[in-house]
């Protein structure tokens, strides 16, 4: 009740509009999402089954295409995380989806260097962990993984350039928390699964049970 009143006095003073660039669409009191029902629908999925590494499998809710890459860079770098739940939402059904006989243990995200941290205040990744985890109720992990060093940009990179920048760029903390769990990976966006295998390397040396990894989008290489 109260928290609705709150919702109403905000919607008042400032009324929300779609965060789709060249949408804009105002959105009711009570409409939720903060992105307008339309684009929300309009924003391209990612069709394609689960892809399967020889140790790990991984999925991703959208492309990297349409409005999304605007919206990302908003929740990344311009603190958007009102965008947190309906990318979550999203991300939830595309698990359940692909990987619908998997039972998690923990979700871990795909942490960012303190550096990073510092400068954002936030991780989009953990941000994403931790919704997804409240939506299929597992518990998430945010303290499982550990970045070792700040990575260059990598946009310009080969994927062997970046692999090998990044192969041993994590590391477990506790390794006796995540003995024999199954895991979900959490990452923002994924090209060519090369964070997801990164991580999964240092996970494996914990002795997990299982690993699949789930992105917000998937950018696809030209
Ligand atoms: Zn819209």
């Amino acid at each position: 009740m109260l928290a609705n009143l709150r919702v109403a006095i905000l919607d008042s003073l400032w009324p929300r509009t779609c965060s789709v660039e060249y949408c804009g669409k105002a959105l009711g009191p009570g409409d939720g999402p903060f992105i307008c029902p339309e684009c929300f629908a309009a924003l391209p999925r990612d069709e394609e089954g689960a892809f399967d590494e020889t140790i790990f499998s991984y999925c991703a809710a959208f492309l990297y295409e349409g409005a999304l890459p605007q919206l990302i860079k908003d929740f990344k770098f311009n603190n958007a995380l009102y965008l947190t739940e309906d990318f979550a939402g999203e991300m939830a059904l595309t698990v359940l989806r692909k990987f619908p006989d998997v039972v998690f243990d923990r979700i871990v995200p795909v942490p960012i260097h303190p550096m990073r941290w510092r400068q954002r205040g936030y991780n989009q990744s953990e941000e994403l962990a931790n919704a997804i985890g409240r939506m299929i109720n597992v518990p998430v992990d945010t303290k499982a993984l550990k970045r070792r060093r700040n990575n260059p940009h990598q946009s310009l990179s080969s994927r062997a350039a970046r692999l090998k920048n990044l192969i041993d760029s994590f590391e477990v903390v506790e390794p006796k928390r995540l003995k024999d769990c199954t895991i979900l990976l959490v990452d923002d966006v994924t090209t060519t699964g090369s964070t997801f295998t990164a991580c999964v390397k240092a996970l494996r040396t914990a002795h997990v049970r299982r690993i699949c990894a789930v992105a917000l989008a998937r950018a696809v290489l030209d």
